[in-house]
């Protein structure tokens, strides 16, 4: 065997273990794919199956938001949901409103107020999100995984499989069929792959599909594994269609339908509004803003981080999103700081939208500094390999450093300085830091208090995150002029009073007043 030949079986046996127990993963001979491919066509009626749209009701959650790492991710009730397929332009409508309902508030996007409408939208090579009168464009993941998705139901699966023009990383264009047993019993699996995203699709005795895995690019989970099962399948009209649907997406449930209706062949025209067409994706721009002698607000896309400048070094807070935005902000930062190493990241939370960027610093050398509640976590999300997406870690693996933050920590040489704090008592996430620049007297937090337009009234109920992050300020008794959100603008503390409904205390009588508001604020 060729040194080639040999390395590409190794990888390939690598990525199917990771979705089949190798022991019993036998590949079946072209013509029983085929045959597979046919008898399970047949069975669920897909052969002349153009399009669907199915209703019902259940739950949804929201990734990577869970309020400590090894919580769920947040659930919401979903009253009612309909989801309009069309297989033949690859186009997919889903519209849904959730509300809070019993469900805890804890973890991002909680809580609820009223009802949320959904209303998300891909066809071919756009993808987009209807909110009221206005398309939102959608771009990167958002799109892929749109178009993955499609291809993950029973019937857009089984079209995907016959046609075998998809090709995973690795994986040979056409469909495989192979045998496995899972609970004691053997069952037919077939793989396929859809550009990047291998899948698999298990199928029972009466040729169902009851399961469809995937594994899916994810900034923090690798190669993430989403995972949708079908069951109590229904006849209507000669297609077979489950009456319930669940998706788990890593670890934990993002999906759960009862399906109370199914229209096989509804009409589903999904033009893409011209808006969407001529969108353009957001570029990774940074914008740069001076606060403090050595310290910047890098804005510019929807998460910010600060550069702050130390005599050796520099210390970057906040690593959101992705690697791509990682290296946006680290190109920006050796441009303002120069020959100078990136020796901390302060990571504020866990949340994905905010750690998504933290492996491109590890890969950087630099120490991330976090809530100690992390660091099993992030030692998992360090070690990881993805393939699907190898980012610049995967490339060249770093021991990482990571140093926790219990209650207060200080960065310093002196005349620079970064306190870090952990919040108290907080419900969006448990293992949250702030950090508090004295020079500037700048309060650098997510999440807990994201700044509305200029011209916005203030809410009639602040919401309690905020609440909470002015209690915290006044515990540690921090001296703030202006806050410096991760999302938003920059503020003065007198905006933040204002956005709080209280009143800012007068330079002169400071401590009176605070003395004064604190008290009833300490109880909720
Ligand atoms: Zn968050």
């Amino acid at each position: 065997m060729s040194k080639k030949l040999f390395l590409s079986v190794i990888i390939s046996c690598f990525l199917t273990a990771c979705l089949l127990p190798a022991q019993d993963a036998k590949p079946e001979a072209k013509s029983d794919a085929k045959s597979v491919i046919a008898a399970v066509e047949k069975a669920m009626g897909a052969t002349d199956l153009k399009s669907i749209q199915y209703s019902g009701v259940g739950s949804n959650a929201n990734l990577g938001q869970g309020v400590n790492p090894t919580a769920p991710w947040p659930r919401f009730d979903v009253t009612s949901y309909t989801r309009t397929i069309n297989y033949t332009d690859a186009s997919s409508k889903e519209e849904l409103t959730r509300i809070q309902g019993n469900n805890a508030v804890r973890g991002g996007g909680a809580p609820i107020l009223g009802e949320q409408k959904q209303n998300l939208n891909v066809a071919a090579n756009y993808a987009w999100n209807v909110a009221g009168p206005n398309q939102v464009a959608q771009f990167g993941a958002t799109l892929e995984e749109r178009r993955l998705q499609i291809w993950m139901t029973p019937h857009g699966f089984i079209k995907a499989a016959k046609l075998g023009n998809g090709c995973a990383i690795n994986w040979e264009c056409e469909a495989k069929v192979s045998k496995k047993t899972e609970a004691g019993k053997t069952v037919t699996v077939i793989s396929v792959g859809f550009g990047k995203y291998p899948m698999e699709a298990y199928v029972d005795d009466k040729n169902m599909i009851t399961k469809v895995e995937a594994k899916f690019a994810n900034p923090v989970l690798g190669d993430m594994l989403i995972s949708t099962t079908y069951s109590d399948y229904k006849d209507y009209g000669g297609v077979k269609f489950p009456t319930r649907i669940t998706q788990t997406q890593g670890p934990y449930p993002t999906f759960d339908l009862m399906v109370k209706e199914v229209k096989p062949n509804a009409p589903a025209p999904l033009p893409v509004p011209d808006g969407v067409k001529t969108a353009e994706a957001p570029r990774n721009d940074v914008s740069v803003q001076l606060l403090s002698d050595g310290v910047w607000y890098l804005t510019g896309g929807t998460h910010h981080s600060l550069v702050v400048e130390f005599k050796d070094y520099m210390a970057i807070i906040e690593a959101p999103l992705s690697e791509e935005r990682s290296e946006a902000v680290l190109a920006e930062a050796k441009r303002l700081v120069i020959n100078k190493p990136v020796k901390y990241l302060i990571n504020t939370h866990q949340h994905f939208d905010h750690s998504g960027g933290l492996r491109t610093y590890v890969a950087e050398g630099a120490t991330i500094v976090t809530h100690p509640m992390n660091k099993a976590f992030y030692d998992q999300m360090f070690k990881m390999k993805p393939t699907i997406a190898p980012d610049r870690l995967a490339k060249t693996p770093k021991v990482p450093v990571i140093l926790p933050v219990m209650d207060r920590y200080v960065l310093t040489d002196g005349a620079q300085k970064i306190e870090i704090y952990a919040m108290k008592d907080d419900n969006h996430n448990e293992g949250m830091l702030i950090a508090y620049i004295p020079a500037g007297k700048i309060l650098v937090e997510a999440d807990e208090y994201t700044p509305p337009p200029a011209d916005a009234a203030p809410p009639i109920t602040p919401p309690a995150s905020s609440l909470n992050l002015y209690d915290n300020i006044q515990r540690l008794k921090l001296d703030v002029s202006k806050i410096a959100p991760l999302h938003g603008r920059l503020v003065s503390m007198a905006d933040f009073y204002k956005f709080l409904g209280k009143e800012a205390p007068k330079p002169a009588e400071n401590k009176k007043v605070s003395a004064a508001v604190t008290p009833s604020l300490t109880g909720h």
